[in-house]
């Protein structure tokens, strides 16, 4: 069973349904496969375009029992799951990613435990459990630090910057006393990632490694191809196909590195998932990244993953809705951009509304003519 493909006409489960499953479910679609979605918010991004929305919380036994019982294979969109809802669910369906995987990615804490496992750098940090390791957290850094929460943090959420103990004891407290990891702040020299899939003979494929400019801790642009030495990209590479073996990892799965001042590759974290910085996949590779996880999961040989134009990705938050929606004029204007807004209706500071692609000759004449789109955007 496991090694025979799924084809076109069979029904795969998504759970999730944000953007990344609604990029998904395109995917799925185009292919001609049949998708439902299990999300508990009604007229989800993913929702909207696929077969059937399951409304229902990712644990509620009855839904997982109808859920599992009309997909062919199950996968996800969103680490925030409980592993073992995964788990139960692989009794009576095939799911990608694993449950144990997935409980490798969930804890920040777990997560640099198993980064080091495999050989590879973490971020130095500290681990919080109580106020009392305080003190030996501090020694395992150098402020500035950031107190991250170990769990559920996503777009810079749950992360406070502290510049001496007091301010970590103070940012613990903010936080309810939940686990934390202090990490030391890098000095950048810029942030890379590697998205990667691995299918359930072991085999992996790679995209071509994106540069990653974040804005108040949120992914703002993906720059392609990256501009990193090659030794740097070739450990980045080399570091992700490790991860996802020693994960024994089946679907897509995206690595963030910080690459610092002084040229050292650091792995910040593991997203068991198709990723923000791979939306550029869509219009500028072979394939896209969530082709790619419909291949994988269903077990289809890999799509050829070559880019074929320089681009730039720009992510459209709610920040820029303010008053009136943005211009889309700027975007439709500049014939080599292409627009993909989620569906969302309420557009909140900070959330993810759509993204805009511009391909050119080069990926600086992209940046360019991106930053122009957006300067456009909000200008009236
Ligand atoms: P999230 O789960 O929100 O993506 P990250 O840990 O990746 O959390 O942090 C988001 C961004 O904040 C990073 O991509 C980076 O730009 C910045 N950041 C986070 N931790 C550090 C750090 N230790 N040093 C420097 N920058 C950091
Ligand atoms: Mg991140």
């Amino acid at each position: 069973m496991m090694n025979s493909m799924i084809l076109p006409g069979a029904t795969i489960g998504m759970i999730g349904g944000g953007q990344l499953g609604r990029m998904f479910v395109i995917a799925a679609k185009y292919l001609g496969y049949k998708v439902i979605v299990l999300e508990p918010g009604n007229d989800s991004p993913a929702g909207q375009v696929a077969d059937e929305q399951l409304v229902a919380a990712y644990d509620d036994p009855q839904a997982l029992a109808e859920f599992s019982r009309r997909c062919d294979v199950i996968t996800t969109e969103f680490e925030n799951i409980p592993a073992s809802v995964l788990d139960d669910l692989s009794q009576s369906c095939l799911v990608h990613p694993s449950a144990e995987a997935l409980g490798k990615t969930q804890d920040r804490i777990v997560e640099k435990d198993f980064i080091s496992s495999c050989g590879l750098l973490p971020v130095p940090y500290g681990v919080i459990r109580t106020r009392s390791d305080v003190e030996t957290a501090i020694e395992a850094i150098e402020f500035p630090a950031i107190l991250k929460t170990a769990r559920f943090g996503y777009d810079g959420k749950g992360q406070i910057t502290v510049n001496n103990p007091d301010e970590v004891v103070a940012a613990f407290q903010s936080h309810q006393s939940a686990e934390c990891v202090l990490e030391q702040r890098i000095d950048l020299h810029c942030e890379i990632s590697v998205v990667i899939a691995r299918n359930a003979h072991g085999e992996t494929e790679t995209f071509p490694i994106s540069e990653n400019i974040h804005r108040d801790g949120i992914l703002f642009q993906s720059i392609v191809p990256a501009r990193v030495d090659e030794d740097i990209a070739r450990s980045a590479i080399v570091a992700a196909e490790h991860i996802a073996r020693k994960l024994e990892y089946v679907g897509v799965l995206a690595v963030e590195f910080f690459v610092t001042r002084q040229g050292q590759l650091l792995v910040n974290e593991i997203a068991p998932r198709t990723h923000n910085s791979g939306h550029y996949t869509i219009d500028a590779c072979i394939t896209s990244q969530f082709e790619q996880q419909v291949r994988t999961v269903c077990n289809l040989p890999f799509g050829a993953t070559t880019l074929l134009s320089p681009v730039v990705m720009t992510n459209l938050l709610g920040d820029l809705w303010g008053e009136s929606r943005p211009d889309w004029t700027k975007v439709f204007d500049s014939s080599a951009s292409k627009l993909h807004l989620y569906g969302k209706d309420a557009a909140k500071p900070g959330r993810k509304m759509g993204h805009y692609c511009t391909l050119a000759d080069s990926a600086k004449a992209a940046e360019a003519e991106a930053i122009s789109i957006f300067k456009g955007l909000n200008a009236s």
